[in-house]
């Protein structure tokens, strides 16, 4: 049977007995809306713990004064449905203030990995996603967490802060689930009009196609670099932020070929910004 817990204290207790039976957890943080992506972290929660958590928090620091903390979609029972079909063993579910008590002014900080890319163009962004999970990770004390390479940039500055604060879990990440138009899901993609998705499938392509370049043996970042962003400038309806291949661990742009290279993009389609990233070469994780 699934558990639903809303409350702190409840699900702390339903870790603590299933540690004490000798179990091992393993945690999935989502913000809801849940789709197959979200369900392939569950399946490998599944497959490598034997109790799995997941939490649904809509959490209102990652979010920037202009972004779409309103409108975001909160289809709760859907939600828990799923959960449930994925054999999920609790589901925390708390409201803002069970997470935000009044005055609530301690926040963590990846200092540098925070302030670029995805962290320049939603300042604060990075500071709400590592202060929630550092406090979920004390909720949910579990011996592995999981997360989707589809947030490049988030899954590396959530190692960062694991590895800088001593956290005793383990972060997995794992791969981009794709719908089969090759467009990477997300939660997101339920605003696009057909035109916008029209328009946003460029940026699957444009990596797709870099990785063509790069398995045909085409090396130099600023040439792959140029073949994303020839891509991405010449589709119609899609508004470009950055187009980039970097480090896989400092996320600096890259003037040499190195054994592990990132790309990274993000792009608005009408107000929908979109991310979606490929790793050439070596995985890292
Ligand atoms: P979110 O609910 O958007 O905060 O995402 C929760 C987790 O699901 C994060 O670790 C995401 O990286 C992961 N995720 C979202 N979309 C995908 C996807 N298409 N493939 C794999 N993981 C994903």
């Amino acid at each position: 049977m699934m558990l639903v817990a809303e409350r702190i204290p409840e699900v702390r207790d339903v870790i603590r007995r299933a540690r004490a039976a000798g179990r091992t957890i393993g945690f999935v943080p989502t913000m809801g809306a849940l789709h197959a992506g979200h369900l392939s972290l569950m399946h490998a929660s599944r497959r490598e713990c034997d109790f799995t958590a997941v939490s649904i928090f809509v959490n209102p620091t990652q979010f920037g004064p202009q972004e779409d903390l309103q409108r975001y979609p909160r289809p709760r029972d859907a939600d828990l449905a799923l959960c449930e079909t994925a054999s999920v063993d609790v589901v925390f579910f708390p409201a803002v203030e069970e997470m935000y008590p009044p005055g609530a002014t301690t926040f963590v900080e990846v200092a540098g990995l925070s302030d670029v890319w995805e962290g320049a163009i939603r300042p604060g962004h990075f500071r709400g996603v590592s202060t929630v999970v550092a406090k979920l990770f004390q909720i949910v004390p579990a011996d592995r967490a999981y997360f989707g390479q589809k947030d490049y940039q988030q899954q590396l500055i959530l190692r960062r802060m694991v590895r800088d604060l001593n956290l005793p879990i383990e972060i997995v990440t794992c791969p981009i689930v794709r719908d089969a138009d090759g467009m990477a899901l997300s939660s997101r993609n339920a605003y696009l009009s057909p035109n916008e998705r029209r328009a946003g499938l460029a940026i699957s392509q444009a990596l797709s196609e870099a990785g063509q370049a790069y398995n045909s043996g085409e090396r130099q970042p600023r040439r792959l670099q140029r073949m994303l962003s020839d891509r991405l400038t010449g589709t119609r309806g899609l508004a470009v932020e950055y187009a980039v291949v970097v480090d896989p661990e400092t996320l600096a742009e890259l003037d040499e070929p190195q054994s592990s290279m990132v790309a990274l993009i993000a792009a608005r389609a009408g107000k929908t910004r979109l991310i979606d990233n490929a790793i050439f070469g070596e995985s890292q994780s």
